[in-house]
């Protein structure tokens, strides 16, 4: 199997699954998560925002319960620059406006970019991982490059709707493992 041929499995996996299905994933997920003891002192999180038509997990669930347990938490989503191509990390907040980009993913339009250095935890988008917390995403290489930017102990955390493959395939040395992935069985930390 190459990195190819797992990503269009795992795609077609995800979107061959019900609304309501995803649903019940989408809280068994959110149960992990609040049980999660995480990481002292945690005021600065990248999310993003989940894509309807790649069928990705509720993200938002995550993020209200972080936003009602951390007070002053900073929340920011991802800007990308295709042509260079780079990315950005840009706090929001309730009077935020959002514009689709070309892949269809709502970018927040004003709003103060953060230092990468500044994040505490990223939710990252995937669509796979394995036992050792290596993630495949889209193909792009985005967040391999942009965590490359992040402090040491900022925490790379995936969600994902199935369990971890035995061993991705094609891992590249710029391939960053996660420290940690929910799935609705269990709170993998690696
Ligand atoms: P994804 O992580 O989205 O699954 P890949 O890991 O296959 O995608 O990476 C896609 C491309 O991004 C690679 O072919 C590589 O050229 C580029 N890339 C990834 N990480 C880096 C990096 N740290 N520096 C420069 N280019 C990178
Ligand atoms: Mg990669």
């Amino acid at each position: 199997m190459t990195k190819a041929s797992c990503r269009t499995d795992y795609l077609n996996r995800r979107l061959s699954l019900t609304d309501s299905e995803r649903s019940r994933l989408d809280d068994l997920i959110l149960i992990r998560f609040q049980q999660w003891q995480w990481p002292d002192h945690l005021t600065t999180v990248m999310s993003y925002w989940p894509l309807r038509e790649k069928a990705e997990p509720n993200t938002f669930l995550i993020t209200d319960f972080m936003e009602f347990r951390i007070p002053l938490l900073r929340l920011a989503y991802p800007l990308i620059d295709l042509q260079h191509p780079h990315m950005e990390a840009i706090l929001v907040d309730e009077d935020t406006s959002y514009k689709k980009n070309k892949y269809g993913i709502a970018e927040p339009v004003d709003g103060s970019r953060l230092d990468p250095e500044e994040i505490d935890l990223v939710i990252l988008p995937l669509l796979a991982f394995d036992k050792k917390g290596y993630r495949l995403g889209y193909g792009k290489g985005y967040y391999d490059r942009y965590l490359t930017h992040c402090r040491e102990d900022c925490y790379k955390l995936g969600i994902s709707y199935f369990e971890p493959m035995d061993q991705l395939p094609g891992l590249d040395p710029y391939d960053l493992p996660l420290n940690g992935c929910i799935t609705p069985d269990a709170f993998y930390e690696f």
